[in-house]
């Protein structure tokens, strides 16, 4: 197993869209031993996502899995999904408050508005058609992954910013309404 350095807030590889994959490049060893290290270090770092760019490759891959996280223990789960130039695509226009973190954005959460229901297209890590309808929770984590990828971070799409808080005051003073609001979200989708 090895890891990766996470870039955090202030890097500029965070700000940069990254750079689409060929399939011939997908198919290289080394982009294969890429994103092995890329799901590696997401789960070392308990990350729900992690993003290539965050660990200094600007390329359009990203990775998804949601186990029993420590960090996100009201997400429902999400098997390993590693998405090769992913492309979103919002099914209608219902919003939702999520509660967000980043590992590129050490102790900070913040409430970002997240579409409900979206298509996503990508390659799978092997090339393969990856089509899906993503819902809820769920959903967020997808469209916060893929905007990494634009060289956008949660942060920016916090619209009210008295809601930024560190982890330890979302224990406090945020998680309780949070999760019972999102278990309603889980409740109607399953995700
Ligand atoms: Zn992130």
């Amino acid at each position: 197993m090895s890891f990766r350095k996470i870039a955090s807030i202030g890097h500029p590889i965070l700000r940069a869209p990254a750079r689409e994959v060929s399939r011939a490049e997908l198919g290289t060893p080394a982009m294969q031993r890429f994103i092995d290290e890329l799901v590696d270090t997401m789960r070392d770092a308990d990350g729900a996502g992690l993003a290539a760019n965050q660990v200094y490759e600007p390329v359009r891959v990203c990775a998804i899995e949601v186990r029993d996280n420590p960090r996100y223990p009201y997400k429902p789960k999400i098997p390993l999904t590693v998405l090769v130039n992913p492309i979103l695509e919002p099914l209608d226009d219902e919003l939702f408050d999520n509660f967000e973190g980043c590992l590129s954005v050490p102790d900070l959460r913040g409430v970002v508005p997240r579409h409900v229901t979206l298509r996503v297209r990508a390659w799978d890590r092997h090339g393969n058609a990856f089509d899906e309808v993503a819902r809820g929770l769920s959903a967020g984590t997808f469209q916060h992954e893929c905007d990494h990828l634009d060289g956008k971070l949660f942060v920016d799409r916090v619209r009210d910013t008295t809601t930024f808080c560190t982890w330890k005051e979302f224990e406090r003073h945020h998680k309780q309404e949070f999760v019972q609001r999102v278990e309603k979200l889980v409740a109607r989708f399953g995700s």
